[in-house]
């Protein structure tokens, strides 16, 4: 790759770490970032990635650091910087997707307070969230910088995965260029304040089957393929069991009465919450609710 080029990749690598920084997804010298130099032949691939110590928001293209496919520092770096020891984290991403260009890790707040928690972040509840970040990959707990860290999470990734949060830990984002890996990172951060925030309105409504499989299919359009796809309608999304979500009362869409003629239409049965103006408030918002809409009909019937 001309040396122009390259220098036009690690000046992108510096302004998007300035986001990263501005955004606070990383505090004091956390988080890297990496992408694949474009044009090497298989088996003398390059990486650039951050260097390590150093904050993203102040990053100049000499600092960036050039390494093989085995994490060694292949060029000598203008100002003698060290590669990330996370950088083996990236490696084992691009080693398992040829697809991937670019990876971000990094320390999101609100992704991180699930991390923190031991608690997986919810599916089948927003449109954006489904179709950027799919399902996401949980991995345990394991010591930053040694090889255990990408063996948590590596088997778990399929062909479609593009975001990891990882125990007590960070994220890790990633995607064919740099620009989509960071928006991805941008809506896992927000997604996740967007559910600690309507926690403490009380209730998130789940996303039932048929919603799922219409929003899988509008995902599939824009170009990024679901492997839930197939089996939304069978039951494999949106009717899970998800700690999230049942810790305050949210029940899984499954539970709910879909009064559409489904499978899982129980329209005999009492709602047990999660979709709808009762969800996630438990028997008694439910018991006020029947209220309501009885004293409402009674009021109708005297006028
Ligand atoms: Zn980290």
């Amino acid at each position: 790759m001309p040396q122009a080029s390259l220098w036009q990749l690690k000046k992108e690598m510096c302004e998007y770490g300035k986001r990263i920084w501005q955004r606070g997804f990383c505090a004091g010298n956390e988080g890297n970032h990496s992408v694949r130099v474009p044009g090497c032949r298989p088996g003398q691939e390059r990486f650039l990635c951050t260097p390590t110590g150093i904050s993203k928001g102040f990053l100049d293209p000499a600092d960036i650091c050039v390494v093989d496919i085995d994490g060694n520092q292949v060029e000598r770096n203008a100002k003698g910087r060290k590669r990330s020891s996370e950088v083996l984290i990236h490696l084992a991403i691009y080693k398992k997707r040829p697809d991937v260009n670019a990876v971000i890790h990094s320390h999101p707040p609100h992704a991180v307070a699930f991390c923190l928690a031991g608690m997986e972040v919810p599916h089948s509840i927003h449109p954006e969230a489904e179709v950027f970040l799919g399902k996401i990959v949980h991995a345990a707990y394991a010591a930053p910088g040694t090889p255990a860290l990408p063996a948590s999470f590596i088997d778990k990734l399929t062909e479609q995965s593009n975001t990891v949060l990882m125990g007590n830990h960070g994220s890790i984002n990633f995607a064919d260029t740099m620009e989509i890996a960071y928006y991805r990172l941008e809506i896992l951060d927000n997604y996740c304040k967007q559910l600690l925030l309507a926690r403490g309105l009380g209730n998130v409504n789940v996303l039932d089957k048929g919603q799922m499989s219409e929003l899988l299919e509008i995902k599939e359009r824009f170009g990024f393929p679901d492997e839930r796809k197939e089996c939304a309608l069978d039951g494999c999304v949106g009717t899970e069991d998800q700690p999230f979500l049942t810790s305050f009362g949210v029940q899984p869409a499954s539970a709910q009465c879909a009064c559409d003629g489904g499978p899982v239409c129980g329209c005999d049965e009492k709602p047990s919450g999660g979709s709808g103006p009762s969800g996630g408030g438990g028997d008694a918002s439910f018991e006020l609710l029947v209220q309501t809409i009885t004293d409402q009909i009674m009021a109708g019937l005297k006028a």
